[in-house]
Protein backbone atom coordinates (compact mmCIF):
# COMPACT_ATOMS: atom_id res chain seq x y z
CA UNK A 1 0.00 0.00 0.00
CA UNK A 2 1.45 3.36 -0.80
CA UNK A 3 1.85 5.29 2.36
CA UNK A 4 1.43 8.48 0.94
CA UNK A 5 -2.56 7.67 -0.26
CA UNK A 6 -4.89 8.20 2.64
CA UNK A 7 -6.30 4.98 4.59
CA UNK A 8 -9.91 4.02 2.89
CA UNK A 9 -12.80 4.92 4.92
CA UNK A 10 -15.59 2.47 5.89
CA UNK A 11 -18.63 4.49 5.96
CA UNK A 12 -17.21 7.30 2.68
CA UNK A 13 -15.01 5.18 0.50
CA UNK A 14 -15.61 1.56 -1.31
CA UNK A 15 -13.53 0.07 -3.68
CA UNK A 16 -14.28 0.15 -7.32
CA UNK A 17 -12.58 -2.73 -8.74
CA UNK A 18 -10.65 -5.97 -8.07
CA UNK A 19 -7.42 -4.65 -7.77
CA UNK A 20 -8.86 -1.66 -5.45
CA UNK A 21 -10.27 -4.65 -3.32
CA UNK A 22 -7.40 -6.43 -2.69
CA UNK A 23 -5.35 -3.52 -1.99
CA UNK A 24 -7.91 -1.97 0.59
CA UNK A 25 -8.46 -5.29 2.31
CA UNK A 26 -5.16 -6.98 2.31
CA UNK A 27 -5.38 -8.22 6.42
CA UNK A 28 -7.82 -8.73 8.76
CA UNK A 29 -7.22 -5.40 10.79
CA UNK A 30 -7.52 -3.34 7.30
CA UNK A 31 -10.92 -4.98 7.00
CA UNK A 32 -11.85 -4.70 10.66
CA UNK A 33 -10.98 -0.93 10.11
CA UNK A 34 -13.29 -0.26 7.47
CA UNK A 35 -15.76 -2.17 8.96
CA UNK A 36 -15.50 -0.18 12.21
CA UNK A 37 -15.88 2.93 10.52
CA UNK A 38 -18.89 1.73 8.19
CA UNK A 39 -20.74 0.52 11.56
CA UNK A 40 -19.76 3.60 14.06
CA UNK A 41 -19.31 6.42 12.31
CA UNK A 42 -19.82 8.28 15.11
CA UNK A 43 -17.16 5.66 17.46
CA UNK A 44 -17.45 2.88 19.10
CA UNK A 45 -21.29 2.08 20.17
CA UNK A 46 -21.52 -0.05 23.47
CA UNK A 47 -24.36 -2.64 22.97
CA UNK A 48 -25.28 -2.75 26.74
CA UNK A 49 -25.40 0.95 27.84
CA UNK A 50 -25.82 3.15 24.56
CA UNK A 51 -22.62 4.60 25.28
CA UNK A 52 -21.00 6.28 21.75
CA UNK A 53 -17.35 7.01 21.62
CA UNK A 54 -16.35 6.29 25.25
CA UNK A 55 -14.63 3.19 24.47
CA UNK A 56 -10.99 1.93 24.85
CA UNK A 57 -9.00 -0.98 23.12
CA UNK A 58 -9.00 -3.99 25.11
CA UNK A 59 -7.12 -5.93 22.37
CA UNK A 60 -6.67 -6.07 18.73
CA UNK A 61 -10.16 -6.59 18.18
CA UNK A 62 -12.42 -5.55 21.22
CA UNK A 63 -13.21 -2.96 22.89
CA UNK A 64 -14.57 -2.04 26.23
CA UNK A 65 -17.04 0.62 27.61
CA UNK A 66 -15.43 3.12 30.01
CA UNK A 67 -19.02 3.65 31.42
CA UNK A 68 -20.00 -0.36 31.93
CA UNK A 69 -17.00 -1.77 31.40
CA UNK A 70 -19.10 -3.93 28.96
CA UNK A 71 -16.88 -5.61 25.94
CA UNK A 72 -17.70 -5.78 22.42
CA UNK A 73 -16.10 -6.31 19.02
CA UNK A 74 -17.25 -4.75 15.52
CA UNK A 75 -18.47 -8.26 14.80
CA UNK A 76 -20.70 -8.31 17.98
CA UNK A 77 -24.46 -8.48 16.86
CA UNK A 78 -23.71 -8.73 13.16
CA UNK A 79 -24.30 -11.06 10.08
CA UNK A 80 -20.48 -11.65 11.42
CA UNK A 81 -20.76 -12.47 14.81
CA UNK A 82 -18.53 -15.81 16.35
CA UNK A 83 -18.02 -16.86 12.21
CA UNK A 84 -14.60 -18.38 12.66
CA UNK A 85 -14.33 -17.31 8.97
CA UNK A 86 -11.76 -13.88 8.41
CA UNK A 87 -13.29 -10.74 7.58
CA UNK A 88 -11.03 -10.95 4.44
CA UNK A 89 -12.56 -13.79 3.26
CA UNK A 90 -16.23 -12.39 4.52
CA UNK A 91 -15.76 -9.49 2.12
CA UNK A 92 -14.27 -11.46 -0.75
CA UNK A 93 -17.49 -13.20 -0.47
CA UNK A 94 -19.56 -10.22 -0.70
CA UNK A 95 -17.37 -9.24 -3.62
CA UNK A 96 -18.46 -12.19 -5.49
CA UNK A 97 -22.09 -12.27 -4.81
CA UNK A 98 -22.67 -8.77 -5.25
CA UNK A 99 -19.74 -8.37 -8.56
CA UNK A 100 -21.00 -11.67 -10.84
CA UNK A 101 -24.06 -10.62 -12.82
CA UNK A 102 -25.97 -13.84 -11.46
CA UNK A 103 -24.42 -14.02 -8.10
CA UNK A 104 -22.62 -17.62 -7.31
CA UNK A 105 -23.44 -21.12 -6.02
CA UNK A 106 -22.54 -22.59 -2.73
CA UNK A 107 -19.73 -24.93 -4.73
CA UNK A 108 -18.55 -21.80 -6.68
CA UNK A 109 -18.20 -19.49 -3.73
CA UNK A 110 -16.33 -22.47 -2.01
CA UNK A 111 -14.17 -22.89 -5.17
CA UNK A 112 -13.13 -19.27 -5.26
CA UNK A 113 -12.17 -18.41 -1.79
CA UNK A 114 -10.42 -21.85 -1.46
CA UNK A 115 -12.70 -22.62 1.25
CA UNK A 116 -11.85 -25.89 3.08
CA UNK A 117 -15.83 -26.71 3.39
CA UNK A 118 -18.52 -26.68 1.43
CA UNK A 119 -21.02 -25.85 4.28
CA UNK A 120 -18.71 -22.73 5.05
CA UNK A 121 -19.03 -21.36 1.88
CA UNK A 122 -23.49 -22.70 2.43
CA UNK A 123 -23.86 -21.02 5.29
CA UNK A 124 -22.23 -17.67 4.57
CA UNK A 125 -24.35 -16.82 1.34
CA UNK A 126 -27.35 -17.83 3.58
CA UNK A 127 -26.50 -15.61 6.09
CA UNK A 128 -25.61 -12.61 3.40
CA UNK A 129 -29.17 -13.31 1.89
CA UNK A 130 -30.40 -12.29 5.33
CA UNK A 131 -28.63 -8.97 5.06
CA UNK A 132 -30.59 -8.76 1.62
CA UNK A 133 -33.94 -7.58 2.76
CA UNK A 134 -33.76 -3.90 4.55
CA UNK A 135 -36.05 -3.50 7.37
CA UNK A 136 -37.54 -0.39 6.42
CA UNK A 137 -37.51 -1.24 2.66
CA UNK A 138 -39.99 1.37 0.29
CA UNK A 139 -42.99 -0.01 -0.81
CA UNK A 140 -43.29 -0.77 -4.34
CA UNK A 141 -46.00 2.16 -6.14
CA UNK A 142 -47.34 3.62 -9.38
CA UNK A 143 -48.89 0.56 -11.14
CA UNK A 144 -47.65 -2.68 -10.29
CA UNK A 145 -48.79 -6.12 -12.14
CA UNK A 146 -49.47 -8.76 -9.78
CA UNK A 147 -49.51 -12.76 -10.11
CA UNK A 148 -49.36 -15.75 -9.05
CA UNK A 149 -46.64 -18.47 -10.80
CA UNK A 150 -44.63 -21.38 -10.01
CA UNK A 151 -41.22 -22.30 -9.77
CA UNK A 152 -39.59 -25.73 -10.53
CA UNK A 153 -36.66 -26.69 -8.12
CA UNK A 154 -35.09 -30.18 -7.99
CA UNK A 155 -33.15 -31.55 -4.66
CA UNK A 156 -30.21 -33.59 -5.67
CA UNK A 157 -26.71 -33.50 -4.74
CA UNK A 158 -24.04 -32.49 -7.45
CA UNK A 159 -21.18 -33.78 -5.49
CA UNK A 160 -22.76 -37.37 -6.39
CA UNK A 161 -24.14 -37.09 -9.91
CA UNK A 162 -25.35 -35.18 -11.98
CA UNK A 163 -28.36 -37.24 -13.18
CA UNK A 164 -29.08 -37.95 -9.65
CA UNK A 165 -32.51 -35.66 -8.90
CA UNK A 166 -34.37 -37.08 -6.44
CA UNK A 167 -37.40 -34.77 -6.01
CA UNK A 168 -38.65 -32.27 -8.06
CA UNK A 169 -41.11 -29.53 -6.40
CA UNK A 170 -43.69 -27.04 -8.16
CA UNK A 171 -43.40 -24.07 -5.39
CA UNK A 172 -46.16 -21.49 -5.81
CA UNK A 173 -44.81 -17.80 -5.69
CA UNK A 174 -46.57 -14.17 -5.58
CA UNK A 175 -44.53 -11.74 -7.70
CA UNK A 176 -45.52 -7.40 -7.63
CA UNK A 177 -43.60 -5.46 -10.25
CA UNK A 178 -43.86 -1.91 -11.07
CA UNK A 179 -44.24 -0.84 -14.60
CA UNK A 180 -43.23 2.20 -16.09
CA UNK A 181 -44.45 4.56 -18.30
CA UNK A 182 -44.12 4.26 -20.94
CA UNK A 183 -42.26 0.94 -20.55
CA UNK A 184 -40.02 -1.00 -18.45
CA UNK A 185 -39.91 -1.96 -15.23
CA UNK A 186 -39.07 -0.72 -11.83
CA UNK A 187 -38.65 -2.66 -8.26
CA UNK A 188 -40.41 -6.11 -7.95
CA UNK A 189 -41.16 -8.41 -4.99
CA UNK A 190 -41.60 -12.03 -4.89
CA UNK A 191 -42.58 -14.47 -2.23
CA UNK A 192 -43.66 -17.94 -1.71
CA UNK A 193 -47.26 -18.47 -1.37
CA UNK A 194 -49.05 -21.58 -0.01
CA UNK A 195 -52.31 -21.17 -2.11
CA UNK A 196 -53.41 -19.11 -4.89
CA UNK A 197 -56.51 -17.61 -2.65
CA UNK A 198 -56.73 -13.92 -0.90
CA UNK A 199 -55.71 -15.10 2.48
CA UNK A 200 -52.12 -15.73 0.84
CA UNK A 201 -52.16 -12.73 -1.93
CA UNK A 202 -53.70 -10.02 0.52
CA UNK A 203 -51.19 -9.64 2.89
CA UNK A 204 -49.02 -9.91 -0.20
CA UNK A 205 -49.79 -6.85 -1.96
CA UNK A 206 -50.45 -5.26 1.73
CA UNK A 207 -46.91 -5.83 2.79
CA UNK A 208 -45.23 -4.74 -0.49
CA UNK A 209 -47.37 -2.12 -2.08
CA UNK A 210 -48.36 1.34 -1.21
CA UNK A 211 -51.65 2.21 -0.80
CA UNK A 212 -52.78 4.57 -3.36
CA UNK A 213 -51.20 2.54 -5.83
CA UNK A 214 -53.01 1.17 -9.09
CA UNK A 215 -52.78 -3.13 -9.12
CA UNK A 216 -53.04 -4.98 -11.83
CA UNK A 217 -54.21 -8.81 -11.60
CA UNK A 218 -56.08 -11.15 -13.85
CA UNK A 219 -59.81 -11.68 -13.05
CA UNK A 220 -59.38 -14.02 -10.40
CA UNK A 221 -61.60 -13.67 -7.43
CA UNK A 222 -58.66 -13.83 -4.67
CA UNK A 223 -58.07 -10.13 -5.98
CA UNK A 224 -61.42 -9.10 -5.13
CA UNK A 225 -62.07 -5.90 -2.92
CA UNK A 226 -58.55 -4.36 -3.25
CA UNK A 227 -60.60 -0.99 -3.12
CA UNK A 228 -61.47 -1.67 0.12
CA UNK A 229 -58.50 -1.76 1.45
CA UNK A 230 -56.84 1.25 -0.37
CA UNK A 231 -55.96 0.26 -3.94
CA UNK A 232 -56.97 1.22 -7.16
CA UNK A 233 -57.77 -2.12 -9.25
CA UNK A 234 -56.89 -2.85 -12.77
CA UNK A 235 -58.44 -6.26 -13.82
CA UNK A 236 -57.61 -8.27 -16.79
CA UNK A 237 -60.08 -10.91 -17.49
CA UNK A 238 -58.43 -13.89 -19.36
CA UNK A 239 -61.50 -14.89 -21.58
CA UNK A 240 -60.39 -18.29 -22.30
CA UNK A 241 -56.81 -18.56 -24.62
CA UNK A 242 -57.61 -15.49 -26.44
CA UNK A 243 -55.32 -13.55 -24.87
CA UNK A 244 -52.09 -15.07 -24.06
CA UNK A 245 -50.59 -14.45 -19.87
CA UNK A 246 -47.53 -12.99 -21.42
CA UNK A 247 -49.50 -10.06 -23.00
CA UNK A 248 -51.73 -9.32 -20.39
CA UNK A 249 -49.11 -9.64 -17.49
CA UNK A 250 -46.00 -9.37 -19.45
CA UNK A 251 -43.95 -7.60 -16.20
CA UNK A 252 -45.08 -10.60 -14.24
CA UNK A 253 -44.08 -12.84 -17.19
CA UNK A 254 -40.61 -11.58 -17.48
CA UNK A 255 -39.75 -11.73 -13.79
CA UNK A 256 -40.90 -15.13 -13.72
CA UNK A 257 -39.00 -16.47 -16.42
CA UNK A 258 -35.76 -14.65 -15.36
CA UNK A 259 -35.87 -16.11 -11.88
CA UNK A 260 -36.81 -19.75 -13.47
CA UNK A 261 -33.01 -19.39 -15.79
CA UNK A 262 -31.29 -18.06 -12.55
CA UNK A 263 -32.62 -21.00 -9.97
CA UNK A 264 -32.16 -23.32 -12.77
CA UNK A 265 -28.61 -21.54 -14.36
CA UNK A 266 -26.54 -20.62 -10.88
CA UNK A 267 -28.26 -22.68 -8.54
CA UNK A 268 -29.54 -25.77 -10.47
CA UNK A 269 -32.86 -25.74 -8.54
CA UNK A 270 -30.95 -27.49 -6.02
CA UNK A 271 -32.74 -25.54 -3.63
CA UNK A 272 -35.06 -26.94 -0.40
CA UNK A 273 -38.87 -25.21 -0.55
CA UNK A 274 -38.21 -23.85 3.21
CA UNK A 275 -35.34 -22.29 1.65
CA UNK A 276 -36.77 -20.11 -1.50
CA UNK A 277 -37.92 -17.61 0.61
CA UNK A 278 -34.01 -16.52 1.00
CA UNK A 279 -33.28 -16.95 -2.54
CA UNK A 280 -35.81 -14.99 -3.59
CA UNK A 281 -34.57 -11.82 -1.70
CA UNK A 282 -30.98 -12.73 -3.31
CA UNK A 283 -32.80 -12.52 -6.60
CA UNK A 284 -34.90 -9.08 -5.92
CA UNK A 285 -32.25 -7.59 -4.11
CA UNK A 286 -30.03 -7.65 -7.09
CA UNK A 287 -32.54 -7.72 -9.71
CA UNK A 288 -34.28 -4.30 -7.92
CA UNK A 289 -29.79 -3.00 -8.08
CA UNK A 290 -29.58 -3.58 -11.39
CA UNK A 291 -29.32 -0.16 -12.65
CA UNK A 292 -26.66 0.64 -10.26
CA UNK A 293 -23.57 2.39 -11.28
CA UNK A 294 -21.39 0.84 -9.59
CA UNK A 295 -20.69 -2.92 -8.53
CA UNK A 296 -18.39 -1.40 -5.63
CA UNK A 297 -21.28 0.24 -4.60
CA UNK A 298 -23.13 -2.93 -4.37
CA UNK A 299 -20.43 -4.67 -2.43
CA UNK A 300 -20.66 -1.63 0.05
CA UNK A 301 -24.30 -1.40 0.55
CA UNK A 302 -24.67 -5.55 1.08
CA UNK A 303 -21.64 -4.87 3.66
CA UNK A 304 -23.19 -1.87 5.47
CA UNK A 305 -26.64 -3.91 5.91
CA UNK A 306 -24.58 -7.08 6.97
CA UNK A 307 -23.13 -5.14 9.81
CA UNK A 308 -27.21 -3.67 10.54
CA UNK A 309 -28.37 -7.27 10.31
CA UNK A 310 -28.46 -9.54 13.52
CA UNK A 311 -26.62 -12.50 13.36
CA UNK A 312 -28.29 -16.12 12.59
CA UNK A 313 -27.28 -19.43 13.91
CA UNK A 314 -26.11 -22.37 11.50
CA UNK A 315 -28.91 -23.87 13.13
CA UNK A 316 -31.56 -21.24 12.42
CA UNK A 317 -30.36 -21.10 8.78
CA UNK A 318 -30.74 -24.73 8.60
CA UNK A 319 -34.03 -24.74 9.96
CA UNK A 320 -34.35 -28.03 11.14
CA UNK A 321 -34.05 -29.62 7.49
CA UNK A 322 -31.35 -31.63 6.65
CA UNK A 323 -28.29 -29.79 4.63
CA UNK A 324 -28.66 -30.10 1.32
CA UNK A 325 -26.23 -28.56 -1.58
CA UNK A 326 -26.69 -26.29 -4.27
ZN1 LIG B 1 -21.41 0.48 28.03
Amino acid sequence: MDPLKPMPVGGIDYPTTWSQFLEWFHSEEACRCFLENLRWPNGVQCPKCGAVNNAGRASRDRWVCRSCKHQTSVTTGTVFDKTRTELRVWFAGIWYITNQKHGISALGLQRVLGLGSYETAWTMLHRLRRAMVLPGRELLKGLVEVDESYVALSERNPLISKAQKYHAHKIPVAIAVEMLEPKGFGRIRIRQINGRDAEQLRPFIRENIQPGSVVHTDGSAAYRGLEHIGYGHQRTVHMGSATPAHESMPGVHRIAALLQRWLLGTHHGAIQPRQLDYYLDEFVFRFNRRASRSRGLLFYRLLEQAVNTPPVTYKAVIRGGPMHLD
